[in-house]
């Protein structure tokens, strides 16, 4: 506290300690000038004690700063001009708070396991650069995702996936230019902004020298690594001035990079972001297919080789959308299986077809499709019995049809689930056989009632004896195992003809009935019945 005087009235202890000034030195009566030199001697002030004292006084006595001592530590000072003259100064230690603060400033825009700035970080380092992108100049955004990463990670545990990691930053930081700069977005994606590109070759040697970088052999804890890294690339101004929509532009990108193998390097196009967008559109439209019921059944009917007799039919998926029009399965169930909506519409599509095929004839079966995610997400069973419960349709009339796909993950508890069906007394086809690995294995581990003949092999017949060779060799097979073959796909008498020279079981194909919309299936049931004295479909 000083007087009117600007003399010190009194200081506590603290004051002294504060600064590292002996108790006796700091002495009511001195001038704060004085004080001021005592603490430059002690090393405890920063600046001319003339000069602050000067400001301060001509600032009427007040003041509220924060002082950084030469010894780093952070005082905040606050002075109140008193009534009557002289003022009062507290002085508060805030290094501490002012440590935390940098600290969680610090953390706010990094990544703790890198160090790198993090994706706010990198956001408005971005920004700014944008705003510096000059005529002529280009910058690149490059988003990287490293390859093989998770199995790392997997295979050898975190502590060794977070060395990767920090060795991989490390790398990338030594392929930069100082006016580069690269971030972590988390997991194993990283983004590296280049300043001052000349062309789109610029920024392609870069992306080259850091695949080159990040795949050279790691070597950890005794473990030799390899990785590799695709990168997706966009440039400003030619893909956009805007800072979100070049991250998504590189994003693309790198997709498509992802897509093409590892290790690749791709540029942005416009086609990718006209597809990504058309892509979107079909998932909102479909995500409101399911509430809004545009989901409809057509059966194809399966007839028999031996007696030309229909046998029964297979429910098969159509989308009736406003603009789209009847849109066929290949157009959606892929992308529904990859937004796990395929889960909801299989449910609906084995009570619907049970449903349907319990106002059938006894002796007519039913065959449904079930998507490998369906299997995943371990729905089937309860699906299958409670559409089963539902129409009262027999277990016996019911054959699920799954794709090899299907028995290529989990297969121990995939083939505790088929068997789980079978005990249910459902049937259980293999569909689309020799298209993908047609492993025989699979026919060994899983009793299949049946193989269905992919129609691609029923479709060359004509062009020469492979397709025939490979037909003539699974019903075969199929004979000897005792399992029912079905030819997918027939579309001409002649080939129906050459089928059923090969003794396959039943036929299912245009030339016998298109798949056939679920209003029209009675007339087309009544149709072959009426015909008693010869109900030959075929
Ligand atoms: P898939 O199970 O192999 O079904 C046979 C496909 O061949 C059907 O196509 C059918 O219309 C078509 N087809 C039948 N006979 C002929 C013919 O003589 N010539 C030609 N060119 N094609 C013929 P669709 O209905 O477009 O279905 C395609 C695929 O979509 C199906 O192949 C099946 O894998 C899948 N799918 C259909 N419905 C469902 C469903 O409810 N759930 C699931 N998960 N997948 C379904
Ligand atoms: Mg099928
Ligand atoms: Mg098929």
């Amino acid at each position: 506290m000083f007087d009117a005087d600007q003399r010190l009235i009194i200081s506590n202890q603290r004051y002294a300690e504060m600064y590292g000034l002996s108790p006796q030195s700091v002495q009511p009566g001195m001038t704060l000038l004085e004080l001021l030199r005592l603490r430059a001697a002690a090393g405890t002030f920063q600046g001319s004690p003339d000069q602050n004292v000067a400001t301060f006084y001509s600032k009427g006595n007040a003041v509220a700063h924060v002082s950084d001592l030469p010894d780093g530590r952070a005082i905040s000072i606050a002075a109140e001009p008193m009534n009557g003259g002289g003022w009062v100064a507290t002085h508060e230690d805030i290094t501490e708070r002012k440590t935390a603060e940098a600290k969680i400033e610090y953390m706010a825009h990094h990544d703790a396991l890198t160090g790198l700035p993090n994706r706010t970080a990198f956001k408005n380092h971005m920004k700014q650069a944008l705003s510096r992108v000059k005529r002529g100049q280009q910058l690149a955004v490059h988003c990287l995702d490293l390859d093989r990463f998770k199995f790392v990670n997997d295979m050898l545990g975190h502590a060794v996936g977070d060395a990767l990691l920090q060795d991989v930053s490390r790398r990338l930081a030594n392929c930069l230019r100082d006016v580069d700069s690269v971030a972590r977005l988390g997991g194993d994606e990283f983004v590296v902004l280049q300043e001052n590109v000349c062309g789109p070759e610029d920024a392609a040697t870069l992306a080259e020298r850091i695949i080159n970088a990040i795949s050279q052999s790691y070597n950890l804890d005794g473990n030799q690594i390899n990785i590799g890294v695709s990168i997706g690339t966009a440039l400003a101004p030619h893909n956009g001035l805007d800072t979100d929509q070049l991250m998504r532009s590189a994003d693309m990108a790198l997709y498509r990079a992802k897509e093409a193998g590892r290790g690749v390097h791709r540029f942005f196009e416009p086609e990718m972001d006209r597809e990504m967008q058309a892509r979107r559109s079909l998932e909102s439209d479909l995500r409101e297919a399911v509430a809004l019921q545009q989901f409809e059944l057509f059966y194809q009917p399966i007839v028999s080789v031996e007696t030309g007799q229909l046998s029964g039919f297979e429910a098969l998926l159509r989308w009736r959308h406003p603009k789209r029009g009847l849109v066929a399965p290949a157009e959606f169930i892929t992308v529904c299986e990859e937004i796990g909506l395929i889960v909801p519409i299989g449910t609906w599509v084995l009570k619907e077809a049970c449903k349907m095929a319990a106002t059938w004839p006894e002796d007519t079966k039913l065959s449904v499709n079930i998507s490998p995610t369906q299997f995943r997400k371990g729905t089937v069973i309860l699906d299958v019995m409670s559409a089963l419960a539902a129409s009262g349709l027999s277990a016996r009339r019911l054959e699920i049809e799954i794709t090899e796909t299907v028995l290529l993950q989990d297969t121990d508890e995939t083939i505790a689930t088929l068997n789980q069906l079978k005990g249910l007394g459902v049937r259980i086809a293999m569909d689309d056989f020799g298209t993908g690995y047609s492993s025989l294995g699979y026919l060994r581990r899983f009793p299949f009632d049946r193989i269905k003949i992919d129609q691609s092999f029923v479709r060359d017949l004509n062009d020469g004896p492979n397709s025939m060779a490979i037909i003539r060799a699974v019903t075969g097979l199929g004979s000897s195992l005792g399992i029912s073959t079905t030819a997918e796909g027939v579309e001409t008498a002649e080939q129906l003809r050459q089928i059923r020279a090969e003794g396959c079981t039943e036929v299912q194909g245009y030339f016998l009935s298109k798949p056939i919309p679920a209003q029209d299936l009675h007339r087309y049931l009544m149709s072959t019945q009426s015909n008693k004295s010869n109900r030959r479909v075929a």
